[in-house]
């Protein structure tokens, strides 16, 4: 028996209210963290670099140091979204006086802390490591189409920020343009716009997946202690996986909808065993708790 199957519906849409409230953040200081290495980028040494076909000169030329920098504040906006995730498995627990009890005396901000230092680390150095792997693609391409160094200066900049297939799909752009004779100024604000346009997907992205998992986290956390304190047993709750439900559900998450796990016990999605949701990037799913009646 499920005791609180309307109460999952909820959860499900406080959770993705949650995110929405936090994602703007993540997207502004991935923005601003992509803006800063743009400004702090020397144009001269970068050409210079381009000019002696050197990745590590490029790499140098690039002030990846600033961009860890502030993609740093990341972490902030991510405690804050596990915070919101430990408010929502209280929220799940109203009604069980004695879960209640014990949630609500919890040092709910230390613990949410403790989530994003295990984790959000990870997704910070990722952003980074993937943003350089894109650049050292752009650099690649440049060298090998023959374009001008100016404009492989300025592609370099703009694919900051952008994740490696990005960057992939930002050469094979500017290739086509070559192969239809389009100037080189024209190909310049081409592929820069084409860049932005990419840089606010990968933001967006970004937000939402870390967002979703640093509150599913969050719940998981609070579910955890529950069963270690014996305010709840594992026997009496199991853990739902639950999807978006609307017609973009991918492939990976659709079929693990609904699929049940007990407390510590991983979910078996897209071929992974994953504690709880994120699957993937963009994933919006969700994790939530059940309690059986006795
Ligand atoms: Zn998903």
């Amino acid at each position: 028996m499920i005791f609180i199957a309307k109460d999952a519906a909820e959860d499900e849409r406080l959770a993705l209210a949650a995110a929405d409230a936090r994602e703007r953040d993540v997207r502004r200081t991935f923005h601003k963290a992509t803006g800063a290495v743009v400004d702090g980028t020397n144009r001269e040494e970068l050409s210079a670099a381009v000019l002696a076909s050197s990745e590590t000169l490029v790499e140098r030329a690039v002030p990846w140091d600033i961009f860890s920098e502030k993609l740093f504040e990341i972490n902030f906006v991510l405690t804050a979204a596990a915070s919101a995730g430990i408010g929502l498995a209280n929220d799940i627990s109203r009604g069980r006086k004695r879960i209640r009890a014990l949630t609500d005396l919890a040092p709910v901000t230390q613990r949410a802390v403790g989530i994003v230092e295990r984790q959000g680390f990870e997704a910070v150095k990722g952003i980074a490591d993937e943003s350089r792997a894109a650049v050292r693609t752009i650099l690649k391409n440049g060298i090998v189409t023959g374009a001008h160094v100016t404009e492989i200066a300025d592609n370099l900049t703009a694919a900051i920020g952008l994740n490696a297939r990005q960057a992939a799909t930002l050469a094979a752009y500017q290739r086509a343009l070559m192969d239809e004779g389009v100037g080189a100024v024209r190909r310049i604000l081409l592929v820069g716009k084409r860049a932005r346009k990419m840089l606010r997907e990968r933001a967006d992205t970004i937000a939402r997946t870390e967002v979703m998992t640093a509150i599913n986290a969050g719940k998981t956390e609070v579910w955890n202690e529950l069963v270690d304190t014996g305010a709840i047993t594992a026997t009496e709750a199991e853990r739902v996986w639950l999807t978006a439900s609307d017609e973009r559900v991918c492939t990976i998450c659709g079929p693990a909808h609904g699929q049940r796990r007990p407390l510590g016990v991983p979910f078996s999605v897209g071929g992974m065993m994953l504690m709880y949701p994120s699957a993937h990037p963009s994933c919006r799913c969700t994790v939530v708790l059940r309690l059986k009646t006795e």
